[in-house]
C-alpha cells in the first residue's frame, strides 16, 4: 500500500470541516479589512528565497525542498507566502503604480523538518500583506484583525509585542549588543558563538535557557530606538489600548533580517505545549526594495491552520437540506431528477440504491439533513413523496408537484 509522504497529511473528515470553517472565517475577516485574495505559485526559484528568507536562517540552509527542474532550473517548494507575494507585487509594477495594495492568501507551505507534533512538511497558511502605507494605524489594523479572527475561532491567546527599531537606530543597538554578547561569550552556547557574527540579533530568541540567563542583562532595543520608532511604538501601544487589545512587551521577540523594521509581534496559545506561536507578523517595510522593487512601506502576518485547528471551537451544525431516497428500484430515475431540481437552492444528498425506510432514515441523519424524503412502489404510483423533518420529527406525505 503506498502511504502519504512522512509529515504530509490529508485533511478530510471531521478535520475537513474545521479546516474549511477556519479558511471560510478568516477570508470573510480579510474582506472586511478590505484585502482580496492572491494566489501565488507552489513553485518558485530558490533565489527568491534566498534573498528574501535570508541563506543564514534554517529555513533556507536545511529546510527547502528544492530541486533542479528538467529545464536545468534551480527552483523550490515555498516555505512560506510573503517572498511569493512581494514577487507577485514587484513583478506586476504595482509599486510602481503607488497607493495601497492589500492581499490575503492562504495554502500549503513546505519545509523539510523533523516531523514532530504540531509540524508538518506540507503545512497550511493564512497570511495577509499590505503594501504602501507607512502608518502605525495599519500596523495595529494587523493585530486587530488577528485578534478578530482568533475570538471568532473561539480561541485564547496572548499578544507579544515589540519594537526592531530602522536604519536609523537598529545598528547603534546591534553593536552595543555585540559588545554585550562579547562579555558572557565563554558561557553562550554554540548557534550563539555563531550568530555573534552572522546574526547577532537572533541570540535573544535563543532557545537555551543557560543563554536567556544570561541574556536577561542584555541591552534590550526598545530603551535604544530613535525618536521616530519611539513615537510610532508608543502610538501603537495606546492605539491597541484604546481597542482593548491586551499585549504584553517582549524584548526578545526579534526577526533575523534587515528588511524588517518595527513593528513585531506573536500571538502565543498556552494550550498546545512549546509549539505556542499561532500567528506571527510585523513591518517589513524594506523587504519590496530588497527584491528590485521601488521602496515601499509593508506589513503582514501569517498564521499556521494546523496550529489552529487543534483549537477551534467549532458551532454546532444545524441540519440543512434534504435527502432523498428510493424503496423500490424502479424509483431512482425520480429521485435523481427530483434531487437535481433541489439543488438549484438547496443542499441535497441523494442515494442511487433501492433501500428499506430504516437504512435511508440513517443515512439522513449520517449527512445531517434536515428532511429525509423517500419515494417507494406506492409513491411513485399516487404521484406523492415521504417526508420526515429529522429536526422536528414530523412525518408527511404530499404531492410531488409541491415538493
Ligand atoms: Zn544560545
Ligand atoms: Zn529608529
Amino acid at each position: 500500500m503506498i502511504k502519504s509522504l512522512r509529515g504530509m497529511n490529508d485533511i478530510l473528515s471531521e478535520d475537513y470541516g474545521r479546516f474549511t470553517y477556519f479558511i471560510n472565517l478568516a477570508t470573510k475577516v480579510a474582506q472586511n479589512y478590505g484585502f482580496h485574495f492572491i494566489e501565488t505559485p507552489l513553485l518558485e526559484e530558490t533565489a527568491l528565497f534566498k534573498r528574501s528568507v535570508g541563506e543564514s536562517s534554517d529555513i533556507v540552509g536545511k529546510e527547502m525542498y528544492q530541486f533542479t527542474d528538467k529545464g536545468e532550473n534551480d527552483v523550490c517548494l515555498r516555505p512560506e507566502g510573503t517572498a511569493g507575494v512581494v514577487r507577485a507585487f514587484v513583478q506586476k509594477k504595482l509599486d510602481k503604480a503607488g497607493g495601497t495594495h492589500r492581499f490575503f492568501y492562504h495554502g500549503s507551505m513546505f519545509r523539510y523538518e523533523r516531523p514532530q507534533k504540531g509540524r508538518l512538511r506540507q503545512f497550511h497558511q493564512f497570511g495577509v500583506e499590505s503594501f504602501g502605507v507607512d502608518s502605525v494605524y495599519e500596523d495595529a489594523t494587523m493585530i486587530m484583525m488577528v485578534a478578530d479572527i482568533l475570538k471568532k475561532c473561539g480561541i485564547g491567546y496572548r499578544l507579544q509585542l515589540n519594537s526592531l527599531g530602522d536604519q536609523n537606530c537598529m545598528p547603534q543597538y546591534r553593536d552595543s549588543l555585540v559588545s554585550f554578547i562579547e562579555s558572557v561569550e565563554d558561557e553562550i552556547c554554540e548557534d550563539c558563538q555563531r550568530r555573534k557574527t552572522t546574526n547577532p540579533i537572533r541570540v535573544l530568541d535563543c532557545k537555551n535557557t543557560h543563554c536567556q540567563s544570561l541574556y536577561v542583562n542584555a541591552p534590550k532595543l526598545i530603551n535604544s530606538l530613535c525618536g521616530a520608532c519611539e513615537d510610532d511604538f508608543t502610538k501603537l501601544k495606546q492605539i491597541l489600548d484604546t481597542n482593548g487589545i491586551v499585549y504584553e512587551i517582549d524584548t526578545n521577540l526579534v526577526r533575523g533580517l534587515d528588511y524588517y523594521s518595527k513593528t513585531a509581534f506573536e500571538f502565543v496559545s498556552d494550550n498546545i505545549g512549546s509549539q505556542s506561536a499561532i500567528a506571527g507578523g510585523g513591518r517589513y517595510d524594506r523587504l519590496v526594495e530588497f527584491l528590485d522593487g521601488r521602496p515601499t512601506p509593508a506589513v503582514g502576518f501569517a498564521m499556521g491552520i494546523e496550529r489552529l485547528m487543534e483549537l477551534i471551537v467549532m458551532p454546532e451544525s444545524p441540519r440543512e437540506g434534504y435527502y432523498i431516497g428510493a424503496m423500490d428500484s424502479n424509483a431512482v430515475d425520480l429521485v435523481v431528477k427530483l434531487a437535481q431540481s433541489k439543488r438549484l437552492t438547496n443542499k441535497v444528498v441523494c442515494d442511487y440504491k433501492a433501500k428499506n425506510l430504516k437504512k435511508h432514515l440513517n443515512a439522513a441523519d449520517k449527512v445531517n439533513a434536515k428532511f429525509c424524503c423517500v419515494i417507494g412502489e406506492n409513491e411513485k404510483k399516487d404521484g406523492t413523496i415521504w417526508i420526515k423533518n429529522l429536526e422536528a420529527k414530523s412525518e408527511n406525505i404530499i404531492l410531488l408537484k409541491d415538493f
